[in-house]
């Protein structure tokens, strides 16, 4: 079965299709700039050179067509009729309480999808608008929606609620709902095969890219997740702040004459660790190479952001009585051995985690980086969200 994976982004749109079969990628792609002057496609087939389609693009339809046209090329692409697309599987950022698992997509669905958008006011469109471009050109194909937020379906209410007027959550849906679900679904479960787990094993996977989280499971499901009503609760991120006192907002809003806006803009685009490290980088490996050369902030930065860490690890070993996995992932999770045996090293050892740094010296491949005697096994698992996608849509579609 061959499933196309679509990533909608309010000017971008990234694609797979994955062989079901043998879970190879047989090609990916993106767009950027739709709806922009220069708009630009670029599609990758394993073993070739990336094919660059440079056209203009007003919509996602168009975006749509364009990939389709790649996908069906004589010399650039990977099937030879769009028939051979089994399916379609949409990463949907925002399901509200309504999306506990992936779905079929259909009018009603999409009509509850319109009505989330106000909790994702940046993503959801544009996650629409691909579902209906592809609903335009491939129209019969089966779609699939597999939200970020269904994982967090699984938190208790002491886990998911604010301590706010119980008003807010009954009237707007105001909740925790954690994001990057598709990853900590994907990355806990292959956890539990590679440890031979079962539906009591304690687990804790750290995403750490530019966005950040964390999440605690039992069993695959989900019992606490660092995101709450948006991505920007939680940890320390490339640039969003993660947890900060709310009373700074009014504070700072005054100082330097900001609305509410202006400030949300601060706490997601101009803090973290490039807030942190004074303005450096969003990127770790900028601050890494800024903190070998002594820059302070750098140092306090990179600092901050693995306390964070570590606190977080602490509290979901407290929510779920003990942890019996961790494991790290995303970009920086997969690729720094620096920052994962750190973070064991220095706050860690009281769980009895033990990183062997022979173990621990790999980049993104599937490793056990813990030594033998570790209380706490530790992993490396590389996250795959377009492959989760694919697998849910591949489950959703053998039921029909
Ligand atoms: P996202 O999907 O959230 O955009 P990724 O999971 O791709 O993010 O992670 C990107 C982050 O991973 C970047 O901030 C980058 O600094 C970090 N990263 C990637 N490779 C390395 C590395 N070798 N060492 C340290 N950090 C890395």
């Amino acid at each position: 079965m061959k499933v196309l994976v679509i990533n909608c982004g309010s000017s971008s749109l990234k694609y797979q299709i994955i062989d079901m079969d043998t879970q190879a990628v047989l090609c990916k792609g993106l767009v950027e700039r739709i709806g922009i002057e220069g708009s630009v496609l670029t599609h990758k087939v394993p073993g070739k050179e990336d094919f660059v389609v440079q056209e203009e693009m007003k919509d996602h339809q168009r975006a749509v067509e364009l990939v389709m046209a790649a996908l069906v090329d004589p010399d650039h692409g990977v099937i030879k009729s769009l028939d051979e697309i089994d399916a379609i599987g949409h990463r949907v950022v925002h399901g509200g309480q309504k999306f506990a698992k992936s779905v079929l997509i259909d009018d009603e669905v999409k009509a509850a999808l319109d009505k989330c958008t106000e909790l994702a006011p940046l993503h959801n469109p544009a996650n629409i608008l691909g579902i209906k471009a592809c609903e335009a050109v491939m129209p019969g194909k089966p779609n699939v929606g597999v939200f970020d937020t269904a994982f967090g379906m699984g938190m208790e209410p002491k886990a998911f609620m604010y301590a706010l007027p119980t008003k807010y959550y009954e009237e707007y849906e105001v909740r925790r709902y954690g994001f990057h679900g598709q990853s900590h679904d994907f990355v806990s479960h292959r956890a539990l095969d590679l440890c031979g787990g079962n539906e009591n094993t304690k687990v804790i996977v750290c995403h750490l890219g530019n966005g950040a989280s964390i999440s605690a499971s039992i069993g695959g499901k989900c019992v606490d997740s660092s995101m709450g009503l948006t991505p920007l609760e939680g940890l320390i991120m490339g640039t969003r702040s993660g947890n900060v006192d709310p009373g700074i907002m009014q504070f700072i809003c005054h100082k330097e004459g900001l609305d509410i806006d202006g400030m949300l803009n601060v706490l997601n685009k101009k803090s973290g660790i490039f807030g942190l490290s004074g303005n450096i980088s969003s990127d770790f490996r900028d601050v890494q190479k800024a903190a070998d050369e002594g820059n302070e902030k750098a140092k306090i930065a990179l600092d901050a952001y693995r306390y964070r860490v570590a606190k977080y690890i602490g509290s979901y070993a407290a929510a779920m009585n003990g942890v019996d996995v961790i494991v790290f992932t995303a970009g920086l999770g997969e690729n720094d051995k620096l920052t994962r045996q750190a973070i064991c090293d220095e706050y860690l050892g009281y769980l009895g985690v033990k990183v062997d740094p022979a173990r621990n010296d790999v980049r993104g491949k599937e490793t056990l980086i813990s030594a033998d005697d570790s209380k706490v096994k530790v992993y490396l698992i590389p996250t795959n969200e377009e492959l989760k996608i694919a697998m849910d849509t591949v489950k959703i579609v053998s039921e029909l």
